[in-house]
């Protein structure tokens, strides 16, 4: 850079800082406040899997961003009803898409809760609510971002589009389609997500993809029905016998997934993502400890975060023949089935991998019937990308921490809708408390987290596009 763009650059960024102090400023002395707000909003139950409260939910929220000043609308699906605000008053500017759920998971064991899960109560720093970490607290976070910026600055620094979805907590199913109805709608520059945890140690993350995931079941059938394993023993076929010799072609003991051209499609690390994970911290006797296992899966060389990763699994989730009762039971069973799954790394698709099954199994065992259960898509966005460094920026401003950055996480999520679908870049950054309890009794945020989430939430608007970001905060 030239002394002079460099000059233009540093006061930029030092009027940035100052911008965003205000803003930081404004939600300390607000504090208070926004959490009796939380607290307010936690009290509306909105369980998708029960359909209980979800449209009066909705209303809350598009009330709350009309009040804010953003457009808001309720925009109906299949199932439940998509929120989708905007605030696009910076004409050129660029915008992120930030996407929340407003549904929760069912609260029972009711008898589990220490208060009752839709009476938020807070102890030792923490909000115990149903939903208050997954995902009301956190999505809530970025809107008093938004609001606070607002009302210092009476504008934001980059166009907004907020898209709340109804129906996370039972899978999402209206996603896809809606997503891709109204994709004109979404325009973007990148999305982001705030949802899950922080790591244990409250180190802030950054997560840049999913694995995806294929469920599928084999079914073997022999004879009519169970027979005497004396009387029939050597003439009847087995179906447990095939389908323990089927999976055996599928799986070798070097932990290799053998069914033709699996691997034809899983890329490698790239250096800068063997960079990140070689910088994660992981306890791994630690972790056999608390499972009770000597060793990890096979193979042994493989590091622990190259296998959740950049490779996928093939696991046997049930293995189901015959009779497994007291004593013993003489037949050879009528069926045997299995249920499998397997997570899928980025360039896989799950047509593509389950077109592999079919085939492995037609030419192993063509007797055997194959069913396709459910898939979703991997997701990966670049840690190259150029908004990765304008985010760490940003969490280190609102933090005081630089993030653990994870190229991929071991689970799946629909994160491809808006990487494939929409074609962005896509950002988990969780807020969360590890110990949230989410889906379990006792659900709780730390309002320390939650305050937070609110400062983050509010570095990103500032930081997200600003190329002249100058080195990080100290
Ligand atoms: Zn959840």
């Amino acid at each position: 850079m030239h002394h002079a763009d460099e000059a233009g650059a540093r006061s930029r960024d030092s009027e940035q800082r100052r911008a965003l102090d205000a803003v930081f400023d404004y939600v300390d002395r607000n504090a208070q406040d926004f959490v009796s707000c939380l607290m307010a909003y936690a009290s509306h139950p909105s369980i998708s899997a029960q359909n209980i409260g979800i449209d009066e939910v909705a209303h809350l929220l598009k009330e709350r961003f009309l009040a804010m000043g953003m457009t808001a609308e309720i925009l109906p699906t299949k199932g439940n009803p998509v929120v989708l605000a905007q605030w696009n008053r910076q004409a050129g500017a660029p915008t992120v898409l930030l996407y929340g759920h407003y549904d929760v998971q069912p609260p029972e064991p009711l008898e589990a809760w220490t208060t009752p899960p839709f009476e938020p109560t807070i102890r030792d720093g923490r909000i115990f609510a149903r939903g208050i970490g997954d995902n009301k607290g956190q999505h809530f976070a970025q809107i008093l971002a938004i609001e606070s910026h607002l009302k210092v600055h009476g504008k934001l620094p980059c166009n907004v589009i907020f898209m709340l979805d109804g129906e996370e907590e039972v899978g999402s199913p209206n996603l896809p389609s809606f997503v891709l109805e109204h994709r004109e709608r979404l325009k973007a520059d990148l999305v982001v997500t705030a949802d899950g945890s922080v790591h244990p140690s409250g180190t802030p993350i950054v997560q840049f993809g999913v694995r995806g995931l294929l469920n599928f079941e084999l079914h073997v059938h022999g004879a009519k029905r169970d027979v005497h394993s004396g009387n029939y023993g050597g003439v009847v076929p087995n179906p447990a016998w095939t389908l323990v010799h089927l999976l055996a072609t599928m799986k070798n003991a070097a932990g290799e997934i053998t069914i033709d051209g699996v691997y034809d499609r899983v890329d490698p690390p790239s250096a800068r993502e063997l960079e990140a994970i070689a910088a994660l911290p992981v306890n791994v006797a630690g972790l056999c400890e608390e499972l009770g296992m000597t060793q990890l899966d096979q193979p042994q060389e493989r590091g622990y975060f190259e296998r959740l990763m950049f490779h996928p699994t093939l696991t046997i989730n049930g293995l189901h023949s015959g009779y497994g009762g007291p004593g013993m039971k003489t037949i050879i069973p009528d069926s045997a089935f299995v249920k499998c799954d397997m997570r899928l790394v980025e360039s896989q698709t799950p047509d593509e991998v389950f077109a592999l099954v079919v085939k492995h199994v037609a030419r192993h065992a063509p007797s055997v019937e194959v069913v396709r259960l459910n898939s979703m898509e991997p997701s990966k966005t670049s840690i190259e990308s150029p908004y990765t460094q304008n985010i760490v920026t940003a969490i280190e401003r609102a933090q005081g921490k630089r993030p653990l950055l994870y190229p991929v996480v071991g689970g799946s999520l629909p994160d491809y809708v808006f990487t494939k679908t929409l074609g962005l870049p896509a950002f988990l950054i969780p807020y969360a408390n590890s110990d949230q309890a989410n889906h379990a009794p006792n659900e709780n945020l730390s309002i320390d987290c939650f305050l937070k989430g609110i400062k983050t939430g509010a570095a990103l608007l500032a930081c997200l596009f600003d190329r002249d970001v100058v080195g990080s905060s100290t």
